[in-house]
């Protein structure tokens, strides 16, 4: 099973807080750190290339990319906005369901850590509570 083996269980936490966003992100909310997969160690964007945005949007809990999307989920708002695809370091996706794909470590392939419509080639998001940052 894809057990997050984190002693904070992701599932539960909607928003993040406040001091948390403020430690990740700089003046102009731009990702201070490396985005790091919680998993292991693939480096998904590196500093100052995504940029925190509210926005409401369901992720199913974690599941493995041969897995069925569990439908249990949460609805997450708080994302780094990434407007091209070649600007992350590492990724993949799931393949793609009602126009949504979601995000996936390139590496150990645990997601989804976000979402991408295929309506809107110029939209990535990566959920803030799905990544480490560091
Ligand atoms: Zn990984």
């Amino acid at each position: 099973m894809a057990e997050a083996t984190d002693t904070d269980p992701i599932e539960e936490s909607k928003r993040v807080p406040e001091s948390t966003l403020a430690e990740i992100s700089d003046a102009d909310g731009k990702n201070k750190t490396r985005i790091i997969c919680r998993r292991c160690p693939s480096v998904i964007l590196s500093p100052c290339q995504a940029k925190l945005v509210e926005k409401e949007f369901f992720l199913p809990n974690m599941f493995q990319k041969n897995e069925r999307a569990p439908l249990e989920g949460v609805t997450l708002t708080d994302y780094w906005h990434v407007s091209d695809m070649m600007t992350f370091d590492n990724v993949g996706f799931s393949k793609t369901v009602d126009n949504i794909k979601y995000l996936i470590c390139a590496d150990c392939e645990i997601g989804p850590i976000g979402w991408h419509s295929v309506l809107d080639k110029t939209a990535y998001y990566i959920a803030v509570d799905r990544v480490k940052h560091g």
